[in-house]
């Protein structure tokens, strides 16, 4: 429901410290490509910011994406700015169940009438609508009822932003994503099976704290997250450029930390950050752990050949098409270099006059 209290007064009765605060105001400025001017400005309209109506609708989906915002350590701030925008209805984090749960959302709904952010996880199957229901309400119905009133939609998961994994060959159900259905209301597609937490909260801080969406790229991804692929930032890509691969996942190539490729890495064509803001807390991603990348930030993900299948060498000719690998990492190697010297340089200058004591010392 609404509700007067501002992040400022949540943090203060939550034991955060303003260096917590600014902490987290400089990582989310850093992590959406701003300038450290940008973090004072972060950090009042945070502080600032009333309690949002946020609507978290679930249909067809694992409850993975759930699973992952929750198993953040805590407390976070991270975690106290989702708490803060408060859930008026998660049929799977709500006390409240049956009639009241729906009565929730109902007067949520109502009270907040073209002002809250409506999450959907989960696709939506048009096979039959009795394929999903909630409180015997289609998952189709409940979407363009909650739609309607909604500022903007953001899509957590590749389920809600593609089909995922319900719209894998044979679609059995008619799965659909929710921009499938919905055509006039702003929608963000946080996609991942599951999506990073701090990229969820990345993209509610910038909701929070500019009243809008971030820029999105053509799948309608935010572009701070989704911007570059797994390829770009990966650790493992001199080896790529090199010409140097696991062919098992025990030889000693892959002892080495050797590149995945072979392995059925889809990294070259996949754009998430899991290779620079890593999972659990940074502590590493799938690739670092040894596997290769499933690709499953992108559409289709499930039926793209095999997560264990190359993706573009053809068994005949493994060794030409290697050597086109090297060579066209080489290329894009150079290109990302270059880019990546005059992004670091920037950063350099940007990042080196500003740090939380100074924003300590001037708030
Ligand atoms: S193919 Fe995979 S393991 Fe190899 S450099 Fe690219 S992302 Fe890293
Ligand atoms: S490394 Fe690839 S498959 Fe794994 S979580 Fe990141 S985008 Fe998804």
């Amino acid at each position: 429901m609404t509700d007067t209290k501002t992040l400022g007064d949540s943090l203060r009765e939550n034991g955060v410290s303003r260096r917590g605060f600014l902490k987290f105001c400089t990582a989310t400025a850093s992590l959406m490509a701003l300038p450290p001017t940008m973090v004072p400005v972060i950090a009042a309209a945070l502080e600032k910011a009333t309690r949002p109506s946020v609507i978290w609708l679930s249909f067809q989906e694992c409850t993975g994406c759930t699973e992952s915002l929750t198993r953040s350590h805590a407390p976070t701030v991270e975690s106290l700015i989702f708490d803060h925008i408060s859930l008026d209805y998660h049929h799977t984090l709500q006390v409240a169940a049956g009639d009241a749960a729906e009565k929730a959302r109902e007067e949520a709904m109502h009270a907040n009438m073209g002002k809250y952010l409506l999450v959907v996880d989960g696709s939506i199957p048009l096979g039959n609508p009795g394929y999903s229901t909630i409180a015997g309400i289609s998952n189709l119905d409940m979407l363009k009822e909650a739609a309607a009133g909604a500022a903007a939609i953001v899509a957590v998961g590749t389920c809600a932003s593609f089909g995922g994994l319900p719209k894998a060959d044979p679609n059995p159900t008619g799965a659909v994503s929710v921009s499938d259905i919905i055509k006039d209301k702003p929608i963000i597609n946080v996609s991942g099976c599951p999506p990073i937490p701090v990229v969820i909260t990345g993209v509610l801080a910038h909701y929070l704290t500019f009243g809008s969406l971030p820029e999105l790229d053509e799948q309608s991804r935010p572009k701070v997250f989704y911007g570059q692929s797994i390829h770009d930032r990966c650790y493992r890509r001199p080896f790529y450029d090199k010409g140097l691969f696991a062919e098992t996942f025990d030889d000693e190539g892959a002892k080495a930390g050797w590149c995945l490729y072979k392995l059925g890495c889809k990294g070259p064509m996949t754009y998430n950050a899991c290779a620079t803001v890593k999972w659990n807390q940074g502590t590493s991603w799938p690739v670092e752990s040894g596997h290769g990348c499933l690709g499953c930030s992108e559409p289709n993900f499930w039926d793209a050949g095999g997560f264990y299948n190359a993706l573009s060498i053809p068994t005949g000719d493994i060794s030409r098409n290697v050597a086109y690998s090297a060579a066209a990492g080489l290329a894009l190697g150079a290109a990302a270099a270059s880019l990546n010297s005059k992004a670091k340089k920037r950063a350099a200058e940007e990042h080196g006059v500003v740090t939380v004591d100074d924003l300590e010392k001037s708030s």
